[in-house]
């Protein structure tokens, strides 16, 4: 069996992870996003609503049987304890749920697959990953596209922006850095890590 690389994708809110994540899915590559795969669990997986309800009440789902987000978000806002129980709840449903994904990966002969986190670093989950790459841009440009993606104020991006790992601090984990600010190509810089990863595994030993 060849081995299968399992690249990390973070950084900070509004820099471009969902688009330079993209980017590798129209080359082939899979791309697992996952605060997406954690909303859907929280939906779907009996498990983790039995849990979810019993840490944090019944309301947690509405009558629709939907997971209320808003209430949920109250709960834990300002409330690093109550966060925390949340964590310990998600953090290893989703962690089971990507090692099977990267396994299916693996099996269809994928060489590699990408991993996109808001909080790979924070979790400590960008250990369990081979290759981290972490992407920056200014802060002024992060804040005309937030406010423009999603219709948010200025100020409610910034107070997100400080409550989040600064780039520096991101950059200490980092094996590689894209740089999406109007100077830099993006594909361009996709492109070069592309063929580095499918070089770097051409001439890796083969797994037994
Ligand atoms: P979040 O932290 O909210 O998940 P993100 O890091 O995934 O955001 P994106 O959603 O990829 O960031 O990008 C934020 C916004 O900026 C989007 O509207 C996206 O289309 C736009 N954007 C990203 N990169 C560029 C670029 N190089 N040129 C123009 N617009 C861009």
């Amino acid at each position: 069996m060849t081995k299968h690389l399992k690249i990390g994708i973070t950084g900070g809110i509004g820099s471009g992870k969902t688009t330079v994540c993209s980017i590798f899915e129209h080359l082939g590559v899979p791309v697992y996003n996952a605060d997406v795969r954690a909303k859907q669990l929280m939906q779907e997986s009996e498990d983790l609503r039995k849990k979810l309800r019993l840490a944090f009440g019944w309301d947690v789902y509405n009558k629709n049987d939907e997971l209320d987000r808003a209430y949920l978000a109250k709960i834990v806002f300002n409330n690093p304890p109550q966060l925390r129980i949340l964590n310990q709840i998600v953090h290893p449903a989703v962690f089971d749920d990507y090692a099977s994904w990267v396994s299916e990966q693996a099996a269809a002969g994928h060489p590699y697959s990408v991993k996109e986190a808001a909080l790979l670093i924070e979790a400590k989950s960008y250990k369990e990953l081979d290759k981290l790459i972490v992407v920056t841009c200014p802060i002024d440009i992060r804040l005309e596209r937030i406010t423009k993606r999603d219709g948010i104020r200025r100020e409610e991006v910034l107070k997100r922006i400080e409550n989040q790992l600064s780039d520096k601090d991101r950059l200490k984990h980092a094996d590689h850095v894209i740089k999406n600010s109007t100077n830099f190509s993006l594909i361009k810089q996709v492109l070069t890590l592309h063929r580095s990863f499918l070089e770097q595994l051409a001439t890796s030993e083969p797994v037994a």
